[in-house]
């Protein structure tokens, strides 16, 4: 399950002080205490709410996590790839403003929100998924990525007013972005807050509206930004662009593009984390006489030594020869197993050296029992009282 954004889920902006976290905490542990809260998802919230609390409530914590989001929570987490997201498990906190609207309509005026209707609110986040070939993903590389997203309307700074005119403060709400609804709930008649109708919250009426934004501030553009590939991505990890997102509302601050990886697999190789595996095939005389076998590697071939009467299955170690390690240094190892070819459509001269090769072994082959096998039983016969014959 994607993971959401700590602001978001205590519902503060990611400029809020520490008292306004910890009131946001202590409401919405109370709220969803699996001992008051009998939902279903009650537990799961309760300990999401408690998750985003220990960061947020921790100043270190919480800067590393506005600089590199959920990744610095990652335990594996090290310095030196800014950014960048742990494993196929970690999500990303792509929700809009949508959350807060209707954390607004069913929890307003509840106290611990300062917030208001028309405070400046950061864009929406965006993801792009940038497919990889194997050995791109480690060794990286640079790629321009192109998307669509809502830009401030240049025409009008983002006001949405026409260029000459001024918006005005909205006669509904008066500038507050917010109006009292009565609802109806199990308790009783309450009076609650709720997005202004007219404004959409941002306190303003625009009388004439922009021509290029029709009145929005913002406008939908192809934008366009460098993403430098760390060397040794995984496939499902991801990076975080801070401002790469979408325009923020009344002023608000643009949001983040997270770059999802999607790794193919190799034909040859299989891969986990740094460490490359790969099967050699060799045969059975170069297993058994040993043998300098070339070995395909992502950084080109390796002469790797097969000693002689090597078995199948055995393991050899390629060292450096894997993926950079992304969060430490240096690569990880090429594991090499090797598995012995039976040999298939002999020739007739073939036949006759592996022939002569069971004659000098002394080896069954064909129903033909050769004098070894012979020899063994005479040695070691035993009578059924276990002594000698
Ligand atoms: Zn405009
Ligand atoms: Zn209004």
């Amino acid at each position: 399950m994607a993971k959401r954004d700590y602001y978001e889920i205590l519902g503060v902006s990611k400029t809020a002080s520490d008292d306004e976290i910890k009131k946001a905490y202590r409401k919405l542990s109370k709220k969803y205490h699996p001992d008051i809260n009998k939902a279903d998802d009650a537990a799961e919230r309760f300990k999401e709410v408690a998750e985003a609390y220990e960061i947020l409530s921790d100043s270190q914590k919480r800067a590393a996590y506005d600089q590199y989001g959920h990744a610095s929570t990652d335990p594996n987490f090290g310095a030196g790839y800014g950014g960048f997201g742990g494993g196929s498990g970690s999500g990303f906190g792509g929700f809009t403003g949508g959350f807060d609207d209707i954390f607004d309509t069913f929890f307003g005026g509840g106290g611990g929100r300062s917030r208001s209707y028309n405070a400046p609110r950061q864009g929406a986040d965006l993801q792009y998924r940038v497919h990889l070939k194997f050995e791109e993903a480690i060794f990286g590389k640079e790629e321009t990525v192109r998307y669509a997203r809502e830009e401030e309307c240049e025409t009008c700074s983002g006001s949405g007013a026409k260029p000459g005119t001024e918006p005005k403060t909205c006669s509904k709400c008066h500038g507050s972005g917010a109006v009292q609804v009565e609802r109806n709930t199990p308790f009783g008649r309450v009076m609650t807050q709720a997005v202004c109708d007219v404004c959409q919250g941002s306190g303003k009426e625009i009388v004439e509206k922009c021509e290029t934004c029709h009145g929005n501030g913002h406008v939908e553009k192809e934008h366009s930004v460098n993403v430098t590939i760390p060397a040794g991505v995984e496939d499902g990890q991801q990076l975080r662009l801070a401002g790469q997102g979408e325009v923020g509302s009344n002023g608000g601050p643009y949001g983040d593009l997270y770059v999802i990886f999607s790794v193919e697999e190799s034909d040859i190789f299989d891969r986990d984390g740094a460490e490359i595996y790969y099967v050699l095939p060799i045969s059975f005389v170069q297993a058994a006489m040993g043998a300098e076998i070339e070995v395909p590697t992502v950084h080109g071939k390796v002469k790797l030594k097969i000693p002689a009467g090597t078995q199948t299955g055995t393991n050899f170690r390629l060292r450096g020869k894997g993926a950079p390690r992304l969060r430490g240094t240096g690569n990880g190892d090429q594991h090499v197993k090797v598995s012995i070819v039976t040999p298939k459509n002999l020739s007739d001269q073939q036949k006759e050296a592996l022939h002569a090769f069971a004659e000098a072994s002394g080896e069954q082959i064909n129903g033909e029992e050769s004098g070894f096998f012979n020899k063994v039983r005479d040695a070691f016969n035993f009578d059924s009282k276990g002594k000698k014959k």
